[in-house]
């Protein structure tokens, strides 16, 4: 490569929650529902890739939106699968907060989304965007034993680095001996391209990338990584600057597009530091321990964020209990049974008679819902009626395949003591405790 050869990785994070439960007794619940999912595919992700967009941008796109682009555009989502072969990223299948999960439940998910990722995509990924970037040590120890060899945060998760930590390679040593390597995005221009002015890319490329980029050295590409909805969805034509950006505006002034998973030959040996994470930590919530999603927390705006702690510890309570169910009743090993094929447990549709009762089917679906409940949607927003029904439809789900796994009173067990903890909490937009506020989903 030429000396004055510039390059930048453009990364865009792409998620929705699943907002429809599989199980044929719960159609009802959200049968008259906006298709959020349908229209922000069409605001955002259609043009995204139709437009080439994608062609160039690293990125992940999380696999149960991922497995629902092949109901709502079929053709448009061959070529996702196929932009993902080259600039795709891992995940794990549902956006839960791994640090909250335990060691198995990590396994669990981590497995799944690289094998789903495999399956689709046709080759493993090199690289993990953790929902929110929430990380710990044992979630990093996690990844390299499924086979990661790097995970995508923000710099400020990462210390001890002697230096800035924007952009670079950094290797974290692991107490069980291995390694992994972060990589925090560029702060200042991921923010910038989250919050500034769209309207022109060829200013935005003159005065904010390139004056950034001109500080760093050839070897070491700029990284930003920005939520991929603002393009279409939350900033209506953004997609259109985003194409040209990355098209016109960054190549005609002399910065090459790089792919994520092509970082490993550009970076020199000195561009590489050492640091330690910050456990705990995310993206998208900078006041530690992540606190936004589990209590009150700046992050909400004024509102009282307590009804967050009733919520989050209810619906952790009920995966405990269900993976408590799993263990008295399965065969040692049912983990892997469920790792390995999640997408068929995850979307289980029921049994409507009592005569094709499978126990270990069900059960499995029953702990698959169980981890849809924790999706960190519910509890990231300043009050539980954006999203906290979908957390709650799955919670539901996990009810009804214990139901059908025969477990009826253990199903209404779990349900009260849902309902006892969720009253506890007090919902700060209209003042009724959770139980009242997300009334008819679970009840
Ligand atoms: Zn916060």
């Amino acid at each position: 490569m030429a000396n004055n050869e510039k390059f930048l990785v453009a990364g865009e994070h792409f998620y929705q929650p699943p907002r429809q439960a599989s199980h044929s007794r719960l159609e009802h619940l959200t049968e008259n529902q906006t298709d959020w999912n349908t229209i922000i595919a069409e605001q955002c992700y259609i043009p995204q890739i139709e437009n080439g967009t994608l062609d160039l941008a690293s990125f992940d796109f999380f696999s149960t939106i991922r497995q629902e682009m092949n109901e709502i555009a079929p053709e448009q989502a061959e070529l996702l699968r196929a932009a993902m072969r080259e600039r795709g990223v891992g995940d794990p299948f549902l956006h839960v907060l791994l640090p909250d999960l335990s060691r198995e439940d990590k396994k669990i998910l981590i497995t799944a989304g690289f094998n789903n990722f495999a399956n689709d995509v046709g080759v493993n990924p090199q690289w993990f965007w953790a929902p929110e970037t929430a990380l710990d040590n044992e979630t990093l120890e996690v990844l390299v034993e499924v086979g990661y060899q790097g995970v995508l945060c923000a710099p400020e998760q990462i210390y001890d680095t002697g230096g800035e930590a924007d952009n670079h390679p950094i290797i974290i040593n692991l107490d069980n001996g291995e390694s992994i390597t972060a990589l925090p995005f560029d702060r200042p221009i991921s923010s910038s391209l989250a919050f500034a002015n769209k309207g022109n890319a060829d200013e935005y490329t003159r005065s904010i990338i390139i004056p950034k980029i001109m500080q760093l050295p050839s070897s070491l590409p700029l990284i930003f990584w920005t939520d991929g909805e603002t393009f279409g969805h939350h900033d209506r034509f953004a997609h259109l600057f985003l194409d040209y950006l990355l098209k016109t505006s960054l190549p005609s002034n002399g910065v090459e597009i790089a792919s994520i998973n092509d970082l490993q030959d550009i970076w020199q040996e000195t561009d590489y530091r050492s640091g330690k994470l910050n456990q705990r930590s995310a993206w998208s919530c900078p006041h530690g321990n992540l606190v936004r999603w589990h209590g009150a927390c700046p992050c909400d705006e004024g509102l009282d964020g307590n009804w967050k702690r009733y919520f989050s510890e209810g619906l952790k309570h009920l995966n405990q209990q269900i993976t408590d169910i799993l263990n008295q009743n399965l065969d040692d090993g049912w983990e892997d049974e469920l790792a390995e094929n999640f997408v068929e447990h995850f979307y289980h549709k029921g049994f409507s008679s009592d005569k094709s009762i499978d126990m270990e089917t069900s059960l499995l679906a029953a702990k698959a819902s169980a981890l849809a409940a924790q999706i960190s949607c519910g509890t990231f927003f300043n009050n539980p009626g954006t999203s906290g029904k979908i957390n709650l439809l799955f919670a539901r789900q996990s009810l009804e395949n214990l139901i059908d796994a025969g477990y009826e009173k253990e199903a209404e067990e779990i349900k009260a003591e849902l309902l006892a903890t969720l009253a506890k909490g007090i919902d700060p937009s209209n003042g009724k405790n959770l139980a009242e506020s997300l009334a008819g989903i679970i009840d």
